[in-house]
């Protein structure tokens, strides 16, 4: 492991999405070289968040006014849907406007960002597994473009290969147990009109409310409501209760797509916005929010970050912003470490052994949990996990669920 080698970088990034990008442009603003292996021809391939609050991060990292310039401001407000569609309760959330965006534009505008700041990218790279010394990650190997196994080295190797965690997995994270499926589809000419739809919506579905699909665990339908009659829908199922509940049966993608083909169809109130509409795209996916990695530091040498951490708001999916200021931090914190350890003249290997000590690693994630974007986080799974054990666990079906709404839009609420 040499600094002066061309396949070494202070930091490797393991994927280019918001939070690897967000990763990269710190570390180029801290004076320190990284490169981001991307197994996708372009930075963030697949489309997913396409809506979040204005928070300072946004303007920090892609530059102020530029969420604004591509977004469309929603209303701020959220409706919860009672299972079939019987009651409904709307929340407000106060504080940061919140602007919806497509996918394309907000990744781009990272890349201009970190491609400005002369960060390296080499896409279709796919990362394979984690290189070790002496039990410390000092780099990755990765299949390049022509098919080669090639090997980059590092003092720090960043996982933000999102919810397929590939560094994380390699080191027994299990994300078949944090993982949720979800599915994302974006409509033309939808049947609503903005003025009277203007919030994001959730449908409440609970395990045994589907005639066609009994055992199919809870799930949320969700309609966001976009410019020019288009919207973003979706499934998201929620499987954080599932391990203990016997009447669900975990579906696999035609499953879901089949249960999904109907809700399109039959759902009431959901179902409304697709008459005449035309599907623009439809995927399957995972999103991880049943739970947080237990360890950000899996290994010495590997921090997680972003979606490969399960750092999300589990309430509204939402990870853009959790990513984006994960990444800044962990960044930001082991460059300073980095820093006063180069200056103590350690060169090679001697560095990586200074950085990840025991009591280094107990620091960063003290520090880490200390912050109120950590705080947030973890809150919120602690809701969501009481909420989801009452809700589909414990009510369970549309009966009881919707005899009890009172009390669960009381903790909507508190979301
Ligand atoms: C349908 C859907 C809707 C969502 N809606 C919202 C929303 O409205 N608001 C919000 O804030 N959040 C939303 N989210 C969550 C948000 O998109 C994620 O939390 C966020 O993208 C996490 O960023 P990330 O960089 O950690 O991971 P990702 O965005 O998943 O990026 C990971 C990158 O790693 C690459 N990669 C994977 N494996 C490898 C490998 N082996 N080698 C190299 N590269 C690899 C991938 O190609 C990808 O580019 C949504 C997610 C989904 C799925």
């Amino acid at each position: 492991m040499d600094a002066e080698n061309s396949s070494f970088y202070n930091f490797v990034i393991v994927g280019a999405g918001p939070a690897g990008l967000t990763a990269g442009i710190t570390v180029a603003k801290r004076g320190f070289t990284s490169i981001i292996l991307e197994k996708g021809r372009l930075a963030g391939p697949k489309p997913r968040g396409e809506s979040m609050a204005h928070m300072p991060i946004v303007d920090d990292i892609l530059g102020e006014g530029f969420l604004p310039s591509i977004g469309f401001k929603s209303s701020g407000g959220r409706l919860w849907h009672s299972p079939n569609d019987l009651q409904i309760t709307t929340t407000h959330k106060s504080g940061y406007d919140h602007y919806f965006f497509e996918w394309r534009e907000f990744i781009d505008r990272f890349t201009e960002v970190a491609n400005d700041l002369g960060v390296k990218m080499l896409f279709d790279s796919t990362v394979i597994e984690p290189i070790e010394k002496h039990g410390i990650t000092i780099g990755v190997k990765y299949k390049s473009m022509d098919g080669q196994i090639q090997e980059i080295y590092g003092n720090a190797v960043l996982d933000c290969s999102g919810f397929e965690g590939v560094i994380g997995k390699r080191y027994g994270i299990d994300y078949t147990k944090m993982n949720c499926p979800i599915v994302k589809c974006l409509i033309s000419n939808a049947n609503f009109n903005i003025k009277e739809n203007p919030d994001l919506e959730f449908y409440f579905i609970g395990n045994g409310d589907l005639s066609y699909s009994f055992d199919f665990p809870p799930c949320v339908a969700y309609f966001f409501p976009l410019e020019n009659r288009r919207a973003e829908v979706g499934l998201m199922l929620r499987i954080a209760q599932v391990p203990n509940m016997k009447t669900v049966k975990m579906p696999d993608n035609d499953v879901i797509l089949k249960v999904w083909s109907k809700i399109k169809e039959t759902y009431p109130g959901f179902s409304v916005f697709f008459n005449d509409s035309n599907i623009d795209y439809e995927e399957i996916t995972s999103l991880p929010n049943a739970r947080i990695a237990e360890k950000f530091v899996p290994n010495p040498g590997v921090v997680l970050l972003g979606d490969s951490a399960g750092f999300v708001n589990p309430f509204g999916s939402s990870g853009l912003y959790y990513s984006m200021e994960m990444a800044n931090f962990w960044v930001d914190m082991i460059s300073q470490d980095l820093e006063t350890i180069i200056k103590l003249n350690k060169s090679g290997l001697e560095i990586n052994e200074n950085l990840w000590t025991f009591n280094k690693i107990e620091n960063y994630t003290i520090k880490f949990e200390e912050q109120q974007v950590y705080k947030e986080v973890k809150n919120m799974y602690n809701l969501i996990g009481a909420f989801e054990y009452k809700i589909f666990n414990r009510l369970r079906t549309s009966d009881k669920i919707n005899k009890k709404w009172d009390y669960i839009a009381s903790l909507l609420n508190q979301a």
